[in-house]
C-alpha cells in the first residue's frame, strides 16, 4: 500500500462512516479521494464522519446504526466510542424466521484430506493420546506422568503426535446437581471422545471428588476398543473404563501413581500407533471458527475471508461451526431469517434468551464484551463488533444449534452457543468434536490448543509482517488491495486440508502454544 494515498474502506453504500486502512492513520489536512479534508488525526481501523452527522442521528457501518450520535459530529471528524451512544439489543419477539431461502450453493467436490478414521465414525487430523481427569487434585500427579511418558514411552511410538492431559478446575467443591452443572460435565465428556483421540478413553482421579469416573463417562457414552478389559472374569460395563485412582490402596507412595499412569498410558498408545492415515474426503472436516482480539478489519478482511471458506467447506459437505453468542447477539434477526427451520431458528432464540437471562444474572449486558483493545482497534461498541464477527459464517443456511458442551451430530452449518471468551469458546467446539479450529485476530494473540491444529489469520497486513512466525494467513491483503476475499477464502481452505492432513503445522503447533481447556460452568462453587 502507498502509504500516501489515503485509503477509506466504507461497507455499505448507505454507511455516513469508514474506516481508515492506512498503516498508522491518517493526520489531519489529509484528503480522501473524494475530496473529504480530516479535520483531526484518524488512528488505523478507526471511523471517520464521511458526511455532517446531527446530534441523535445513527452512525451507520455494515448498514445499520451502531450507535447514534450524542452531539453533531462534522463531516471530516474522528468518530470514536465516546461519540456515541449504543443501540438497545434487538428484542426476541417478532424476529423474521427462515425468511432467507439462498438458493443451494452448488457441491464442492474431488477435495479430500490423509486423516485418521475412527471407530465411531469421526475423523481424526492428529493422532494424540489423552488423558482425562475427574478433579483439579490430580493435575500436578498427571503433569509429572505426562512429562515422563513424553520423554520414556512417546519416543517408541512413532504415529503417535502427543501425549496430553486434559486439565480442568472443575470436578470438586461444586453445586454438581444444580441447573447448569451439566454444562461442564457434558463438556468434559465430550472433549474426551474429540475425533483427535482415537476413542481411547483414559481416566485419572482422586477417588473423593463429586466428579466420580462413572458420571464423567457412564457406560454407553464410550467406545471400549480393548476387548481384553471385557474378557475379564466378572467385568461390568464400570469395570471397562479405564481408570487410575491416585487414593487406590493398592498405592503406596508418588512413583506408584506414576507407574500406572505409564503403565495404562502404554496400552493406549499401542493402539494410536497401530493407525494409520487414509484418505477421506473433505467432508469429514469439523472445523470450529472464532475470533479473538479483534479490531475493526476482522469484518473487513479475515471474517468475511472465513465466511468464504465456511461456504466452500459447506458445498464441499463438512461441518462448520460458528459461536460467541455475544458476538452474534445484536445479529440475531440474520441469523434466524438464514434458519432452514422455524424449529432451527427458536433454539437459536432459546439460546440467545439463556445468554441474555445469564448476564442479567450478573447484572451485566452484551456491552460488557468488548474489549480496551478492541476500542483502540477502533471497534466502537458490541453492535460494531458483532457485525463484523457474524460475517464468519458466511451466506449457507444455518441447519443446525448446540447448546454449550453439547456434541455434533450434523454436517452443514450448526450455530454452536457458547460464550466469546477464546477459551471457553475453544474448549466447547472441541467438545462438539472438532478437528480444525480457525481463529482470526486483528490485534494478535498466539492463541493455540493441544488438541487440535488451530489456523490463525490476521486481519492485517501489519500485524501479519511483525508477528510473521505466529499468524497462519494474512487477510490484510484484502485491505491493501492485493487479493480479494475469495483469494484468501480459497488459500484458508487449501491450507486447511494441508494442515487436516498432518503435511502442515500450524504456527501454533511449531511453538507448542497451548493454552488451558476452561469449562464453561454457568452453575455456582461451593
Ligand atoms: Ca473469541
Amino acid at each position: 500500500m502507498n502509504i500516501s494515498e489515503p485509503l477509506t474502506i466504507r461497507m455499505y453504500e448507505r454507511d455516513n462512516v469508514a474506516i481508515v486502512a492506512n498503516d498508522g492513520g491518517l493526520p489531519p489536512g489529509a484528503v480522501l479521494p473524494s475530496g473529504l479534508v480530516l479535520r483531526e488525526r484518524v488512528p488505523q481501523g478507526h471511523k471517520v464522519a464521511l458526511v455532517d452527522i446531527e446530534a441523535d442521528a445513527p452512525v451507520l457501518r455494515y448498514g445499520i446504526p451502531i450507535g447514534h450520535a450524542l452531539n453533531a459530529i462534522a463531516a471530516g471528524s474522528w468518530v470514536h466510542e465516546r461519540l456515541l451512544k449504543m443501540p438497545d439489543a434487538r428484542g426476541l419477539d417478532g424476529l423474521p424466521i427462515s425468511t432467507v431461502k439462498p438458493p443451494p450453493l452448488p457441491a464442492l467436490d474431488g477435495h479430500t484430506f490423509e486423516g485418521f478414521r475412527n471407530a465411531d465414525g469421526t475423523v481424526g487430523t492428529r493422532n494424540i493420546l489423552a488423558i482425562t481427569t475427574t478433579v483439579q487434585c490430580v493435575a500436578g500427579v498427571l503433569d509429572f506422568a505426562v512429562q515422563r511418558i513424553k520423554a520414556e514411552l512417546l519416543p517408541k511410538f512413532a504415529n503417535v503426535d502427543d501425549v496430553i492431559g486434559l486439565e480442568h478446575t472443575y470436578g470438586c467443591g461444586v453445586a454438581i446437581d444444580a441447573p447448569g452443572a451439566e454444562i461442564p460435565i457434558r463438556t468434559l465428556r465430550h472433549i474426551s471422545l474429540n475425533p483427535n483421540f482415537g476413542g481411547e478413553v483414559m481416566v485419572v482421579s482422586l477417588g473423593c471428588e463429586k466428579l466420580q469416573p462413572e458420571r464423567l463417562m457412564p457406560p454407553g457414552t464410550f467406545e471400549i476398543v480393548d476387548e481384553r478389559n471385557v474378557a475379564d472374569v466378572g467385568a461390568s460395563e464400570e469395570a471397562k473404563l479405564d481408570v487410575v485412582c491416585l487414593q487406590d490402596e493398592a498405592h503406596v507412595g508418588f512413583m506408584s501413581m506414576i507407574e500406572s499412569i505409564m503403565r495404562q498410558a502404554e496400552e493406549h498408545l499401542e493402539r494410536l500407533n497401530a493407525r494409520r492415515r487414509e484418505t477421506v474426503p473433505a467432508s469429514e472436516l469439523v472445523v470450529g471458527v472464532q475470533c479473538g482480539g479483534s479490531d475493526a478489519f476482522s469484518g473487513v478482511t479475515a471474517n468475511p475471508a472465513v465466511g468464504f471458506c465456511t461456504d466452500l467447506l459447506v458445498r464441499a459437505g463438512a461441518a462448520v461451526m460458528f459461536s460467541e453468542t455475544t458476538e452474534v447477539r445484536d445479529g440475531i434477526d440474520q441469523l434466524t431469517s438464514r434458519a432452514t427451520t422455524p424449529e432451527v431458528a427458536q433454539r437459536m432464540i432459546d439460546e440467545m434468551a439463556w445468554y441474555d437471562a445469564y448476564l442479567q444474572r450478573g447484572k451485566v449486558d452484551r456491552s460488557a464484551n468488548t474489549t480496551p483493545g478492541n476500542k483502540k482497534g477502533g471497534l466502537s461498541n458490541i453492535v460494531e463488533k458483532a457485525m463484523g464477527s457474524i460475517v464468519k459464517s458466511g451466506s449457507a443456511p444455518i441447519s443446525n444449534v448446540l447448546s454449550p458442551g453439547e456434541k455434533l451430530k450434523a454436517k452443514g452449518l450448526t450455530y454452536a452457543a457458547t460464550p466469546a471468551s477464546d477459551f471457553i469458546c475453544g474448549t466447547l467446539q472441541l467438545a462438539a468434536g472438532m478437528n480444525l479450529h480457525v481463529f482470526t485476530t486483528g490485534r494478535g494473540t498466539p492463541y493455540g490448543l493441544a488438541a487440535v491444529p488451530v489456523i490463525k489469520v490476521a486481519t492485517r497486513s501489519d500485524l501479519a509482517r511483525r508477528w510473521h512466525d505466529l499468524m497462519d494467513v494474512n487477510a490484510g491483503t484484502i485491505a491493501d488491495g492485493t487479493a480479494t476475499i475469495e483469494d484468501v477464502g480459497w488459500e484458508l481452505f487449501n491450507l486447511m486440508l494441508e494442515v487436516a492432513s498432518g503435511k502442515k503445522k500450524t504456527w501454533a503447533e511449531q511453538w507448542k502454544l497451548h493454552n488451558a481447556l476452561v469449562l464453561f460452568n454457568p452453575a455456582p462453587v461451593t
